[in-house]
């Protein structure tokens, strides 16, 4: 990790800690996340062993892409940066997931 990107990162750190440490010592909500992990769609195209989500009779109803920018554009206002995770069932096979990608900014991963 760059220099920068380290001091960032521990400034954004000293800061969640500081608005947590207010948060519960003075009861003024002003936590923010850090971190927020989406669910695009349930379904997916791996059969592991262990996993129940191929197993699923139904899904439930995926979300548009609109929605998801509305979602997201609401979250950045309250706190950024954001680390974004796209996860499922598999991710990638979300219709328009690249556009979604895109949108979310670059820290962005997935699951697989
Ligand atoms: S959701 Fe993940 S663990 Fe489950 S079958 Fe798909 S790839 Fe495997």
């Amino acid at each position: 990790m760059q220099p920068s990107r380290l001091v960032a990162h521990a400034i954004a750190r000293l800061e969640r800690s500081a608005r947590e440490k207010v948060f519960r010592h003075i009861g003024w909500d002003i936590v923010r996340p850090a971190y927020v992990q989406f669910v695009l769609t349930e379904r997916c195209n791996y059969k592991c062993e262990y996993c129940s989500h191929w197993r699923m009779e139904q899904y439930a109803d995926e979300i548009s892409l609109a929605d998801w920018k509305a979602a997201i554009a609401d979250l950045k206002k309250l706190a950024n940066p954001l680390a974004i995770d796209f996860t499922g069932g598999e991710p990638t096979i979300y219709p328009e997931f690249s556009k979604s990608s895109n949108f979310a900014g670059p820290r962005v991963s997935t699951g697989s």
